[in-house]
């Protein structure tokens, strides 16, 4: 049975940078579509090689003379996070405890609110990519 403080990581695992392993400062988007805090991105661009660097998610080799993107959205949703911690959390918290309650209550609506809830982070990216290559 899940507790409350699984479904909070469910949210903080979406708000933790994969390299410093700490809820996102400042984050910034690479073209491939990840999220670093400001200063771990400037830490790969310092030991970049040859004018590239490469995301420590997916790989790809990005120019490390790019601009990256702020992403405002996720950095305001990791501040609130971090600085609030619950209020906001709350409303996505009980969308995921009736989600994760497996019993009767679990209909299409509360399905459709979580997946709109997990897919905000995907289609905050996904705008941000796209406005990046156009
Ligand atoms: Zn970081
Ligand atoms: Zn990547």
């Amino acid at each position: 049975m899940a507790t409350s403080a699984e479904d909070r990581s469910v949210l903080e695992e979406e708000l933790t940078c994969p390299v410093c392993l700490d809820l996102y400062r400042d984050p910034h988007l690479l073209p491939c579509g990840h999220n670093f805090c400001l200063p771990c991105l400037r830490r790969l661009k310092s030991r970049s090689d040859h004018g590239r660097l490469r995301c420590p998610e997916c790989r790809q080799s990005h120019r490390s003379s790019a601009n990256w993107q702020k992403n405002f959205k996720l950095a305001n949703i990791a501040d609130g996070f971090r600085r609030r911690g619950q209020s906001e959390l709350i409303r996505s918290q009980s969308v995921l405890n009736l989600f994760t309650q497996k019993t009767a209550v679990l209909n299409t609506k509360h399905i459709s609110q979580y997946y709109r809830f997990c897919g905000i982070l995907a289609q905050i990216n996904a705008g941000l990519v796209s406005r990046m290559n156009n």
